[in-house]
């Protein structure tokens, strides 16, 4: 028999020990995931955390980086009060002040550039949380600026874009239903555990996984039937090689392109060229593994593809890359059929459920009619995407875009995650006025005039959506730490401040969920009234081939080889509605460069214990990987005469760092990877913010062009 205090010390709830579970999410990494928490709070505080075993999506487990939550929302430099900047602009001198002074002096700043410049120069940023960005465009837009942007600018969309274009919708891979799983990038363990978890039971069932990524991951290891190591930014050629085997052998699905493609003809024709020898001497792969992943994928159905955005998304040519892996699943009838790709509609923030809500109505209502900045340079992107390119913002404040950028409202804005962050910190210095909002001091918040102190999920409540038509409102756990508030709170707030009007809006965050939910058979109250995820009553299971069955959202109707949405583009910007492969260094001005700088520079990897610059200050996670490391392969490592551990240093046109080299036989000769992320070792500090796939406006993480040296001791 325990004693109370050996039952409090061993974190056991109930009513004698003072001890609760309360249910929250992780939002650490993106909405994809948002795992169910359970929290074990006592007089306020977070004790421990464990996964929600009942959680519809997570069933019980978490990450390592959602493991670090409680040590994430009890870091100890916490933001506690609004602060107003007394020094310099990126010297880190701020002042704490009240709400009321800093909504005051929001309020002014935001104002004052309106008048002088017009609302569109104030330009709206939202960062790493995602939960908050409808009413936070909604708000954007009630101030009148057209010009709301997001880190989408370099995350998944390029994905979306790809699909969209073909098919006319988003769509997921159906793994579960799977006989034969393509993984494109798969980062597995280190992101998407989900995932692993279901190609896991794949296997199990006697299904076969073929793996492609430039790098030997954890999941080759475990899970791969099929390994395929290629080079960075040559996915598209080696999709090509597929395809032109898939024809030749006759695996194809003739009746699904007979009936339900546009361009194939075309297509046939062009994938003729990447024949096994040349795909091979492009991508590095043996010509025997090219062979038998594509008869094992075209013959083992139904095959879905898992196509990782960020791998393939970040260089030159990613795009294409993307529609050149997407083409496989028109060419062997595995699109929306039961174990391959099924369409997805966009239910609520960034997550597909199984039914659709007003989000869109929501946050575009008040949106003023005035090109965004940048508008004209990524046709694609402005087509696709209701927010402007943010990789070109600092440009636009730099005095580079077509109107003055003089005032930015940020959330949480990272500047790691932009290309070329002395650029990016340049812009900021140079604004007239910014304001951000974050639960840290972060860089970006360092030059910032107002810093507005936000809270972690632990602290707010929210409405979350999940696959199989789920719902469900969160609750704080605990209140928000010392002066903090929710993000929704500062917009609502700011409105009366701002002179500005929002019926909606200005009643806060429960209001404009019920609004948005209206039509579901769902509501805040329903929900928090259900304690935990519920099945939305308009929620239907999706009926494979209903889609292709009612005539695809192409202007064909049909799966597009040759997408036609991207016909009014090719003369005036080069784009291409084949997806034709070019070498992800085909932007090269100076064909010196290739000499100057001969490796391939990889950063934005997925690494276990950190997403992003996330948690790289929180202890648990910082010591799994304490400083930054540059990976390179063990004949480089020879031929530079540089040992484990010794220091090395990458340099690009644009600057150079130093770290520890960790030398691996898991990377290829001429690559070298440097995880991002550490501010004393910023790897996107090393890139160019001119180097951008000409479709999506994405910056190239995933193939830049470095030097290597062993660096003086
Ligand atoms: S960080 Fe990990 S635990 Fe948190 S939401 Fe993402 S996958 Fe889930």
């Amino acid at each position: 028999m325990l004693t109370l205090e050996q039952k409090i010390r061993a974190k056991i709830p109930g009513a004698d020990t003072g001890i609760e579970i309360k249910k929250t999410v992780c939002d650490i990494c993106a909405p994809d995931h948002h795992c169910g928490i359970d929290a074990y709070v006592k007089d306020g505080k977070v004790l421990k955390v464990e996964g929600t075993r009942e959680h519809p999506y997570s069933h019980g487990s978490l990450c390592t980086k959602g493991l670090c939550s409680r040590e994430y929302i009890y870091r100890s430099d916490r933001l506690r009060t609004p602060l107003r900047r007394v020094g310099p602009r990126g010297a880190g001198r701020l002042e704490p002040i009240t709400w009321e002074e800093a909504y005051r002096a929001v309020a002014e700043g935001l104002n004052r550039v309106k008048k002088t410049y017009g609302p569109h120069s104030v330009a709206f940023f939202a960062g790493h949380g995602k939960w908050f960005r409808p009413m936070m465009q909604r708000f954007a837009y009630d101030f009148g600026s057209v010009n709301f942007g997001s880190d989408c600018s370099v995350c998944n969309v390029s994905l979306i874009f790809a699909r969209i274009i073909s098919a006319g919708c988003n769509y997921s891979p159906d793994i579960a239903h799977a006989n034969t799983f393509l993984g494109w990038a798969f980062g597995g363990y280190y992101s998407s555990y989900h995932d692993v978890q279901e190609v896991a039971a794949l296997k199990e069932r006697g299904g076969k996984v073929i793996l492609i990524d430039t790098r030997v991951t954890p999941a080759a290891k475990n899970l791969a039937d099929l390994f395929l190591q290629i080079k960075p930014g040559t996915d598209g050629a080696l999709a090509h090689g597929f395809a032109k085997l898939i024809i030749e052998n006759g695996w194809m699905d003739r009746d699904f392109v007979e009936q339900h493609t546009f361009g194939f003809e075309e297509y046939k024709a062009y994938v003729q060229q990447f024949d096994r020898k040349t795909v091979s001497k492009i991508t590095g792969v043996p010509e025997e593994l090219i062979y038998e992943a594509a008869k094992l994928y075209a013959t083992n159905g139904p095959a879905c593809i898992n196509e990782v955005c960020f791998n393939l998304a970040h260089n030159y040519n990613g795009q294409q890359n993307y529609r050149a892996i997407t083409g496989l699943n028109a060419l062997t009838g595995n699109f929306d059929r039961a174990g391959g790709a099924l369409p997805a509609v966009g239910t609520y923030n960034m997550r597909s459920a199984g039914f659709p809500t007003r989000e869109g109505a929501f946050s575009g209502a008040n949106r003023p009619e005035h090109p965004r900045i940048g508008e004209g340079r990524f046709p694609l992107w402005d087509m696709l995407w209701g927010e402007y390119q943010a990789v070109t913002l600092p440009e636009q404040i730099l005095g580079g875009g077509d109107y003055p950028i003089k005032a930015l409202f940020a959330a949480g804005l990272n500047v790691r995650m932009l290309p070329d962050t002395n650029k990016t910190l340049r812009a900021l210095e140079a604004l007239d006025f910014f304001v951000d909002t974050d639960l840290f001091l972060t860089d970006a918040a360092q030059y910032a005039d107002i810093v507005l102190p936000v809270c972690s999920s632990f602290e707010r409540g929210e409405l979350k959506v999940y696959p199989g038509g789920y719902a469900m409102m969160t609750e704080p756990v605990i209140p928000p730490l010392y002066q903090s508030k929710t993000d929704v709170e500062i917009f609502s707030e700011l409105l009366p401040y701002l002179g500005l009007k929002d019926e909606l809006l200005e009643q806060g965050y429960d209001a404009c969920i019920d609004w948005i939910l209206e039509g579901t058979g769902l509501s805040v109250e329903s929900l928090r009234a259900a304690g935990g995820a519920v099945k939305a009553p308009v929620a239907r299971e999706y009926i494979p081939g209903s889609y292709v069955a009612g005539g695809m959202k192409t202007p064909s109707g049909k799966w597009e080889f040759h997408a036609q949405m991207l016909d009014r583009f090719t003369q005036s910007h080069h784009l291409e509605p084949l997806a034709t492969y070019v070498d992800c260094f085909a932007d090269d001005r100076d064909p010196a460069l290739a000499e100057d700088y001969p490796y391939i520079l990889t950063t934005g990897t997925r690494v276990p214990n950190t997403i992003h610059s996330r948690l790289h200050q929180v202890p648990w996670a910082r010591s799994l990987r304490p400083s930054p490391l540059l990976e390179i392969s063990r004949s480089d490592a020879q031929e530079l005469g540089i040992a484990q551990g010794e220091p090395i240093e990458v340099e690009t046109p644009q600057g150079r760092v130093c770290a520890p080299a960790k030398i691996s036989g898991k990377i290829q000769k001429g690559n070298v990877l440097l995880v991002h992320g550490y501010g004393a070792c910023d790897a996107s500090s090393l890139l160019s913010s001119d180097h951008l796939d000409p479709y999506s406006g994405f910056p190239c993480y995933r193939s830049s062009r470095c030097m290597l040296r062993k660096a003086e001791e």
